[in-house]
């Protein structure tokens, strides 16, 4: 099938903030030809080519002028099963919570806590994606990415991903790699993480004793529809900001002002500050302007009502950063991909 690319879209539909900006040029890319042909298409137009997937880490604040190319590629496949250990790989464009719960038919436990993620495969590993104690980086086994500049193929393994919070090389070379395909270490035992607290909590209050990896699934689901606003409902990107790594003395010092400061020591001596909650005490949380605002129950995430610009929301992102800089002197980033 040849790539067909359509003129001047808007981008709406495609992004979960559900910010309207037009793009110069859209495309599908259903495989790697289709990128490929992107690319050569992209070069004669003379425009940059952007690869999205579902739109769910974006904030667009202005046209853009790039070949706009949404990955589209479907597939899920077995690569390897040793009776315990069994390696599956997905195609970039297949959506992240129906392949979760496709491993999970599978009797493949690992990917659980990841459950009901926006977005898709091939973006998963760009910030390394991570909920309720688990991040992909704990179950990856490799991907296949497409050098933009050489055309080449590369396998890359776990070590070379340079996965962090919230981080990996992918996104420190932003524009460089067409991830194509994942691959991912699943077992057929059940090893569950269950040491974040609310997830213990939730599986108590539902009477599951033993969980299963689907039982875990769906304590999860529960949890982040009631915590979290459906993009479909009202537009938001998740979370805005990433939780800050400060200091340990910053932190002791932020303790003793705020009893209640949220805080989680980090292996190297640096202490995670829950962001929502420095966000919350400085009194946003349910702050509205025009259509951009905080959500009313999640101090963490910026949520469009309606008709707010890409601007004007990353004006309220703005305006929070400063106001917790000058409050705790803490800087926070954030989490979205901008354009
Ligand atoms: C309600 C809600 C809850 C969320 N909860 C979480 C959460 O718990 N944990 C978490 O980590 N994230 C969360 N997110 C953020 C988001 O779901 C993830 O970052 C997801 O991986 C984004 O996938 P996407 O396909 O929508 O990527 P997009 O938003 O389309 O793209 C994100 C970035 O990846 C690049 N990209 C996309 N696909 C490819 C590809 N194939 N090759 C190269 N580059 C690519 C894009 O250029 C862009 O820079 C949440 C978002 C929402 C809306």
């Amino acid at each position: 099938m040849t790539l067909q690319v359509q003129s001047q879209i808007s981008l709406r539909p495609y992004n979960s903030f559900g910010v309207d900006v037009r793009a110069r040029f859209f495309a599908d890319a259903h495989n790697e030809s289709d990128v490929r042909e992107a690319l050569a298409y992209a070069a004669v137009e003379q425009v940059p080519l952007w690869v999205i997937g579902g739109g769910s880490n974006l904030l667009l604040t202005r046209d853009v002028d790039a070949l706009v190319v949404r990955m589209s590629s479907r597939g899920l496949r077995v690569l390897s099963d040793d009776g315990e250990s069994v390696v599956v790989e997905a195609e970039a464009g297949e959506v992240w919570h129906p392949f979760v719960l496709w491993t999970l038919e599978q009797g493949l436990s690992g990917l659980e806590n990841l459950s009901l993620i926006p977005g898709t495969v091939g973006a998963a590993p760009m910030q390394n994606i991570g909920a309720y104690g688990v991040e992909i980086k704990d179950v990856f086994a490799g991907l296949t990415a497409l050098n933009r500049e050489s055309g080449e193929l590369k396998d890359f393994s776990l070590d070379e991903c340079a996965f962090a919070y919230r981080d990996s090389l992918f996104k420190q070379q932003a524009g460089r790699w067409v991830i194509l395909r994942v691959r991912f270490k699943l077992h057929r035992s059940v090893s569950l993480a269950l040491h974040y607290g609310p997830l213990q909590q939730r599986l108590q209050e539902q009477g599951v004793s033993e969980p299963t990896a689907l039982d875990v699934s769906r304590a999860v689901c529960s949890i982040r529809s009631e915590k979290l606003p459906d993009p479909a409902v009202l537009g938001n990107a998740g979370s805005f900001f990433k939780n800050p790594l400060v200091s340990a003395e910053l932190a002791a010092e932020l303790k003793q002002a705020y009893p209640g400061l949220v805080a989680y020591p980090q292996a190297d001596g640096q202490v995670k500050l829950a962001a929502g909650w420095l966000i919350e005490q400085a009194g946003w949380k349910g702050f509205r302007d025009g259509d951009a605002g905080v959500h009313k129950l999640q101090a963490l995430v910026l949520v469009n009502y309606g008709s707010a610009s890409g601007a004007q929301l990353l004006a309220l992102a703005q305006r929070i950063q400063a106001d917790i800089a000058k409050h705790f002197r803490v800087q926070l980033e954030i989490e979205p991909n901008l354009y």
